[in-house]
Protein backbone atom coordinates (compact mmCIF):
# COMPACT_ATOMS: atom_id res chain seq x y z
CA UNK A 1 0.00 0.00 0.00
CA UNK A 2 1.80 3.12 -1.02
CA UNK A 3 0.10 5.78 0.69
CA UNK A 4 1.69 4.55 3.74
CA UNK A 5 5.31 3.50 3.07
CA UNK A 6 6.45 7.24 4.13
CA UNK A 7 5.07 6.01 7.33
CA UNK A 8 6.24 2.33 7.18
CA UNK A 9 10.02 3.70 6.96
CA UNK A 10 9.95 3.86 11.12
CA UNK A 11 13.59 5.57 11.38
CA UNK A 12 12.20 9.11 11.48
CA UNK A 13 14.03 10.42 8.39
CA UNK A 14 11.93 11.98 5.33
CA UNK A 15 12.89 10.01 2.36
CA UNK A 16 12.27 10.45 -1.24
CA UNK A 17 9.61 8.07 -2.31
CA UNK A 18 10.71 5.87 -4.95
CA UNK A 19 9.61 7.00 -8.96
CA UNK A 20 7.36 3.90 -9.69
CA UNK A 21 5.01 5.23 -6.71
CA UNK A 22 3.55 8.02 -8.86
CA UNK A 23 2.36 5.10 -10.63
CA UNK A 24 0.75 3.50 -7.94
CA UNK A 25 -3.06 2.44 -8.34
CA UNK A 26 -3.66 2.96 -5.34
CA UNK A 27 -2.13 6.26 -4.67
CA UNK A 28 -5.23 8.44 -4.88
CA UNK A 29 -3.72 11.42 -2.34
CA UNK A 30 -6.86 10.88 -0.21
CA UNK A 31 -6.00 7.92 2.07
CA UNK A 32 -9.14 6.46 0.92
CA UNK A 33 -8.03 2.65 0.68
CA UNK A 34 -6.28 2.40 3.60
CA UNK A 35 -9.07 0.27 5.38
CA UNK A 36 -9.42 -1.97 2.25
CA UNK A 37 -5.31 -2.88 2.44
CA UNK A 38 -5.13 -2.87 6.14
CA UNK A 39 -8.49 -4.81 6.77
CA UNK A 40 -9.15 -7.89 8.79
CA UNK A 41 -11.68 -9.29 6.07
CA UNK A 42 -11.33 -11.59 3.96
CA UNK A 43 -13.37 -10.05 1.56
CA UNK A 44 -11.63 -6.43 2.15
CA UNK A 45 -8.40 -8.45 1.84
CA UNK A 46 -9.42 -10.66 -1.32
CA UNK A 47 -10.64 -7.62 -3.05
CA UNK A 48 -7.34 -5.04 -2.42
CA UNK A 49 -5.28 -7.99 -4.12
CA UNK A 50 -7.91 -8.18 -6.65
CA UNK A 51 -7.03 -3.95 -7.25
CA UNK A 52 -3.19 -4.87 -7.19
CA UNK A 53 -3.37 -7.29 -10.18
CA UNK A 54 -4.03 -4.30 -12.53
CA UNK A 55 -1.34 -2.29 -10.79
CA UNK A 56 1.50 -1.03 -13.03
CA UNK A 57 4.04 -0.99 -10.23
CA UNK A 58 3.15 -4.21 -8.59
CA UNK A 59 6.70 -5.81 -8.51
CA UNK A 60 8.69 -3.05 -7.59
CA UNK A 61 5.71 -2.17 -4.91
CA UNK A 62 6.30 -5.99 -3.74
CA UNK A 63 9.97 -6.09 -3.59
CA UNK A 64 10.33 -3.38 -1.31
CA UNK A 65 7.23 -4.74 0.85
CA UNK A 66 9.70 -8.26 1.50
CA UNK A 67 12.85 -5.58 1.83
CA UNK A 68 11.01 -3.83 4.56
CA UNK A 69 9.25 -6.77 6.02
CA UNK A 70 6.11 -5.19 6.17
CA UNK A 71 4.43 -6.16 9.35
CA UNK A 72 0.61 -5.91 7.96
CA UNK A 73 -1.19 -5.26 5.02
CA UNK A 74 -1.55 -5.83 1.29
CA UNK A 75 1.34 -5.12 -0.97
CA UNK A 76 1.88 -5.90 -4.65
CA UNK A 77 -1.19 -8.25 -4.46
CA UNK A 78 0.00 -9.81 -1.56
CA UNK A 79 -0.88 -10.46 2.12
CA UNK A 80 1.84 -9.37 4.54
CA UNK A 81 1.80 -10.46 8.35
CA UNK A 82 5.10 -9.81 10.68
CA UNK A 83 7.07 -9.27 7.62
CA UNK A 84 6.01 -12.42 5.70
CA UNK A 85 3.94 -12.90 3.07
CA UNK A 86 0.81 -14.95 3.91
CA UNK A 87 -0.82 -17.75 1.53
CA UNK A 88 -4.01 -16.72 2.90
CA UNK A 89 -5.79 -15.49 5.82
CA UNK A 90 -7.95 -17.81 7.43
CA UNK A 91 -11.10 -17.10 9.40
CA UNK A 92 -10.60 -16.76 13.26
CA UNK A 93 -11.61 -19.95 15.37
CA UNK A 94 -10.56 -23.20 14.90
CA UNK A 95 -10.48 -25.11 11.66
CA UNK A 96 -12.73 -27.84 11.57
CA UNK A 97 -12.36 -31.21 12.53
CA UNK A 98 -13.50 -33.06 9.57
CA UNK A 99 -13.22 -31.30 6.38
CA UNK A 100 -16.12 -30.14 4.26
CA UNK A 101 -15.93 -32.65 1.59
CA UNK A 102 -16.36 -35.80 3.99
CA UNK A 103 -19.47 -34.11 5.08
CA UNK A 104 -20.47 -33.48 1.46
CA UNK A 105 -20.09 -37.24 1.52
CA UNK A 106 -21.85 -38.15 4.57
CA UNK A 107 -24.72 -36.18 3.22
CA UNK A 108 -24.83 -37.55 -0.03
CA UNK A 109 -24.58 -41.29 1.59
CA UNK A 110 -27.55 -43.72 1.02
CA UNK A 111 -29.78 -43.60 4.86
CA UNK A 112 -30.70 -46.99 6.09
CA UNK A 113 -34.71 -47.70 5.02
CA UNK A 114 -37.55 -47.69 7.23
CA UNK A 115 -40.50 -48.77 5.78
S1 LIG B 1 0.66 -3.12 -6.15
FE1 LIG B 1 -1.13 -2.68 -4.88
S2 LIG B 1 -0.31 -1.87 -2.95
FE2 LIG B 1 1.32 -1.77 -4.49
S3 LIG B 1 1.19 0.26 -5.35
FE3 LIG B 1 -0.01 -1.06 -6.65
S4 LIG B 1 -2.11 -0.95 -5.90
FE4 LIG B 1 -0.77 -0.13 -4.31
Amino acid sequence: MFALHALQTGTGEALEPPAWQALARCSNGTGSMLELFFSEQIDDINSAKAFCLECPVREPCLEGAVARREPWGVWGGQLFLNGKVLPQKRKRGRPPKVRAEVLSDVADAPTAQTA
